[in-house]
């Protein structure tokens, strides 16, 4: 099977090629000259048309399984494919999480049968409750180990607990001290995996809450009960580890303009710190809070304007790498409870690539800047380089198409989501992502899948270090 894509700009890192693209079987074959002569099984016009290699979302909860109410990896992949996005890293919460390697296998293959995009798995890494695990789920293709910093779990299933304080401590697993946490990235180091956290500081949240002194009612209570020195300071912290043991250490979801600034920082002194953000930080602020109500409460929160321009800049500049959607679907319902009892997350994974198109549009990030940090610098970062991330020949040919002329209406009802309710309801965006291929096909055109199902698992492959 060869497919030809005729007339695109192929977009990479570096640079914009005007060129054909030759599939085949499955991986890019050859950039041709503009209308070279070559014998061709299909041809996709792409005039007029960034051709980006595939988008990755790194960071995805399909609550698949434990909270299949909520969502499932059929419609968390479903609404990606439909998005742009043609690989998913799953998240390794759901019930029971990912904490071994046999609950690994089992969820490899249980999302083998349901997935409409190519697939990643996360670890859960838990402390010394899971030391010895961090080695074999590496080995089997783990794209990193997530750590839950702060966060107590439910000890039978591994769901996370944030207000541990009114749990019978004999169905807990208490968060690791910072000295276990020290182990935790020698072990990871020694793998040459990679290890991210959710940053804020347990201790600095617990006394923001103190301080407000009554419960959450309004979004600025829920801003002084988060605040962005609880991210900066296990930023901080992450990074003077990893300074000490050589461990890859990577931020989820930042925030804010502090966090920034410690990465940077961090990065400068040669720390092996990378970090992520998300759509959510980089097209809200608290001004939308009044309109949205508590469907903007995501952990950690979204800020202010300053924090939100420090995020672009963070992006320009190469201090953050990678954006994901942090995808966290709850029930409507469960949304409305108020700020204080509703749970934190939202639909993110099928509106990710349209945002981040539509920031490009608007000149907040070039081309070049979103093939790194959707996709290149995303796959290298996870181990998946050079089969994903990159148009390369010999790559795996999936390739996102955008129309940065076109539009993109954004509503519920033409989310794939199982809850279909997203922040970005009613926003028209800038530019469209017209189509996508996956491992060498047309997947998907206009928002809805082109033929059957047919994402693969993909394994990692990380640096593996023999050690001393
Ligand atoms: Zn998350």
């Amino acid at each position: 099977m060869r497919l030809l894509v005729a007339n695109g700009r192929a977009v990479t890192e570096d640079g914009i090629v005007d060129c054909d693209l030759l599939l085949a079987d499955g991986r890019v074959e050859a950039w041709l000259d503009r209308g070279a002569a070559v014998a061709a099984d299909e041809r996709v016009d792409a005039s007029g048309l960034l051709v980006f290699p595939g988008f990755i979302d790194p960071h995805v909860h399909s609550r698949d399984p434990g909270n299949t109410h909520k969502e499932t990896f059929h419609h968390s992949t479903l609404g990606a494919l439909c998005g742009g996005t043609t690989t998913v890293l799953e998240m390794p919460n759901a019930v029971p999480a990912v904490t071994d390697l046999a609950t690994f296998e089992e969820r490899r293959a249980a999302h083998e049968q349901k997935a409409w995009t190519d697939f990643g798995l996360w670890g859960m890494a838990l402390g010394p409750a899971n030391l010895h695990q961090i080695a074999p789920m590496h080995e089997a293709g783990a794209v990193a180990v997530k750590f839950f910093w702060g966060y107590a779990l439910d000890r039978e299933t591994k769901g996370l607990i944030y207000n541990f304080a009114a749990a019978p401590p004999d169905s807990l697993l208490l968060p690791p001290e910072n000295g276990e946490v020290l182990e935790l990235f020698r072990e990871v180091a020694r793998y040459g995996g990679l290890l991210a956290a959710h940053c804020e500081d347990r201790h600095v949240l617990a006394t923001s809450a103190e301080r407000l002194g009554h419960p959450i009612t309004t979004y600025e209570d829920l801003l002084l009960a988060r605040p962005a020195v609880a991210e900066a300071t296990s930023i901080a912290v992450g990074a003077q580890f990893s300074l000490a043991t050589g461990c890859r250490f990577h931020v989820v979801h930042m925030a804010s303009e502090a966090g920034t600034r410690v990465v940077r920082e961090a990065r400068a002194a040669g720390a092996a710190v990378t970090a992520e953000t998300c759509p959510q930080y980089l097209t809200l602020t608290d001004a939308d809070a009044e309109r949205l109500g508590p469907a903007i409460k995501v952990y950690p929160p979204v800020r202010g304007q300053s924090d939100q321009d420090a995020l672009w800049a963070g992006l320009a500049d190469g201090t953050i790498g990678s954006v994901g959607s942090d995808h966290a679907p709850h029930l409507v319902a469960e949304k409305l409870r108020g700020f204080e009892d509703a749970p934190a997350g939202g639909l993110g994974v099928e509106t990710l690539a349209p945002l981040m198109v539509d920031g490009m549009v608007r000149g907040r990030i070039t081309p070049q800047r979103l093939a790194s940090v959707l996709s290149g610098s995303t796959a290298r970062l996870y181990g998946l380089w050079p089969r994903k991330g990159t148009l390369r020949p010999g790559a795996d040919a999936d390739l996102t198409l955008v129309d940065p002329e076109g539009r993109t209406e954004v509503t519920n009802e033409r989310m794939h989501a199982l809850n279909p309710v997203t922040t970005w309801d009613g926003w028209t965006l800038r530019g469209r992502v017209v189509a996508s291929l996956l491992g060498g096909t047309v997947a998907m055109r206009d928002g809805e899948p082109v033929g059957e199902r047919r994402g693969r698992f993909v394994a990692a492959s990380h640096p593996v270090r023999t050690h001393a």
